[in-house]
């Protein structure tokens, strides 16, 4: 589900505009239809179960407080020459398709534009 990024729609239309460019979304609408079609959505049936990505996986682990290895950040991402701004550990540059985002063993990720994601 995507906002709508109409101007009349959204006050920031850049964030949902980017989400339609760089995602499939099945649903396109206004922030005022988002809560009953949230509801609608969540009334149906559950579909087949998707497996996790192991890379998704690993890095929702990561985030909930896990730490990453050397070898299994290696896995993911390729070390860059670029320091953690919080903890001033390595940063491993993750690419998914056009975006490059940058995550250390700690957890902490920043995009390319150095804004903190987490
Ligand atoms: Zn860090």
């Amino acid at each position: 589900m995507v906002q709508d990024p109409n101007p009349n729609h959204a006050a920031f239309a850049e964030m949902p505009a980017t989400a339609l460019i760089r995602s499939k979304s099945d649903h396109l609408v206004s922030l005022a239809s988002m809560p009953a079609l949230f509801e609608t959505l969540a009334r149906r049936p559950a579909g087949q179960a998707v497996p996790v990505a192991s890379n998704v996986e690993y890095e929702l682990n990561i985030a909930s407080g896990g730490r990453g290895s050397m070898n299994e950040m290696d896995g993911i991402g390729r070390r860059s020459v670029l320091a953690c701004p919080d903890c001033h550990g390595v940063m491993w540059e993750i690419e998914e398709g056009e975006v490059v985002r940058y995550r250390c063993h700690v957890g902490h990720t920043y995009s390319a534009e150095i804004r903190a994601l987490h």
